[in-house]
């Protein structure tokens, strides 16, 4: 071989290898399965997340590690179940405790190997200065500390006696949010906040969390969304979402950096069913928000990387938000948390290889720290568990429905999901040996975080951070 061939392998191999990818990382607030025109949504379109599954691949059986916002987004950002790290729930606005600033996030991860490191949105892991974004890994911040319906103008919870709703920049609060007008500033101000911070970094690989706080509770969009939908408010908001990813995909595309950079899609939990405004949809999958049931965790996801992920694909697979760190660690050299992980890399199956499962071998399903259910493949094995029910709710006045059981007692059940998605045959009494091998796994994760169903403690979890009162 001649020395110039040589040189120019050497040189395109150079290319190739030593530009780490961006990443670009959506975590929309409460957004079901079915909430995309892509998956079914009706009266209103969501024409650049379905021109994005055109371009990448849509995951059917993509599961939130459990369907409450903290828990979600502990999970998300560090790779574990969200009792390991000692986020079970969601924070209230005055809570002590804050993921804990040992844990080591997807930011911390990629800010070590050279990345630039931003969140524009909702970051609900502890809203006390310690536990802020700054102190786990990101450069730069905007965005609500909380959900924003822990609101003092929040129309049916105002005995809660929540504080003022600030934005926060960095480490530092600013504007009130004090009107639903103001509300509607949300997905605008951290679009242009996105957008400023791919303008800024486009020199240098980034890692963009774009966490947007809707369709969560209360609902606002813009004016010139307003009316756009024909599903009233919430099909407003979701128009106005999928704006804000077609602004963001088109600043990738300005800057000449959609073809290296990775973009994930996806949601913290199901949707709110029966409630307000929210008109969310589950797909068909059983129950919604707060639930371990399929509506509850399973989260329309696309992933788009142009060249990288087979476009116009379709994949079944079963896997969670906890593989997305050790996947994003495998595909830009970083190095894994010093703790342990719950996820598992899947780098191979994103980038077309189809008879990959990494996931084949089991889920848990926690809420709070009770395990309510365990898969593995598309068996489902729930225990008896009291919990919310959308289905099962209480009477209202004048016919309409009332609020949303919590105690609803719901029984063991074996169920198929590949002949029953919606989790409605109960199986149970003939497949002994499936349930049998299915406790079994029960039983490990029992022993591992424990289990309050049960009264069992669990070896390895991991405290959140706490301060003391102020
Ligand atoms: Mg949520």
């Amino acid at each position: 071989m001649g020395w110039g061939l040589l040189m120019a392998y050497t040189v395109v191999g150079q290319k190739a290898s030593s530009k780490n990818p961006n990443i670009v990382l959506f975590f929309i607030d409460d957004l079901g399965y079915g909430d995309l025109s892509v998956t079914g949504a009706l009266g209103y379109k969501t024409p650049n997340l379905d021109q994005m599954a055109a371009e990448g691949t849509r995951f059917t059986n993509f599961m939130a590690a459990q369907a409450v916002c903290s828990a979600s987004r502990a999970a998300l950002l560090t790779g574990c179940y969200p009792n390991r790290v000692g986020i079970p729930g969601a924070l209230g606005p005055e809570s002590l405790i804050g993921l804990n600033p040992k844990e080591e996030t997807i930011a911390e991860l990629l800010k070590a190997k050279g990345y630039a490191t931003g969140i524009f949105g909702k970051w609900h892991l502890g809203s006390r200065p310690e536990f802020l974004p700054l102190q786990q890994g990101f450069d730069d911040y905007y965005g609500v500390p909380y959900s924003h319906d822990m609101w003092p103008l929040h129309p049916w919870q105002k005995q809660a006696n929540y504080p003022a709703l600030h934005w926060i920049q960095n480490n530092t609060p600013g504007k009130e949010i004090k009107t639903l007008e103001e509300v509607s500033e949300l997905t605008p101000t951290i679009t242009e906040k996105a957008i400023g911070f791919i303008k800024k970094n486009k020199n240098k690989p980034f890692f963009l969390y774009v966490p947007h706080p809707l369709p969560h509770v209360p609902l606002a969009a813009s004016k010139r969304f307003i009316g756009k939908s024909e599903k009233g408010i919430f099909g407003d908001v979701l128009m106005e979402l999928d704006w804000s990813v077609g602004e963001i995909l088109g600043e990738l595309k300005r800057q000449g950096l959609d073809k290296n950079t990775l973009v994930i899609f996806t949601s913290d939990n199901g949707p709110w069913l029966n409630y307000g405004d929210h008109a969310g949809s589950s797909g068909g999958f059983r129950e919604g928000k707060g639930t371990s049931f399929e509506g509850g965790q399973r989260e329309p996801t696309i992933m788009r990387w142009p060249g990288v992920i087979p476009a116009g694909r379709v994949s079944n697979q079963l896997l969670s938000t906890i593989d997305i760190l050790p996947t994003l660690v495998k595909l830009t050299g970083a190095r894994l948390p010093a703790e342990k992980i719950d996820g598992i890399e899947f780098v191979d199956l994103l980038k077309g290889d189809d008879a990959q499962n990494p996931r084949q071998e089991f889920l848990y399903y926690y809420r709070k720290n009770s395990l309510e259910a365990v898969r593995k493949g598309n068996w489902k094995l729930i225990f008896a568990h009291p919990g919310r029910s959308y289905e099962a709710f209480l009477p209202g006045k004048d016919g309409q429905p009332g609020p949303t059981s919590e105690t609803h007692e719901f029984p063991k059940a074996l169920y198929n999901l590949s002949r029953d998605p919606g989790e409605r045959y109960n199986v149970l009494e003939q497949n002994p040996d499936i349930v049998a091998e299915l406790e079994k796994i029960a039983e490990k994760a029992r022993e591992d975080l424990g289990d309050d169903l049960q009264k069992k403690e669990g070896k390895n979890r991991r405290a959140p951070g706490v301060v003391e009162r102020k």
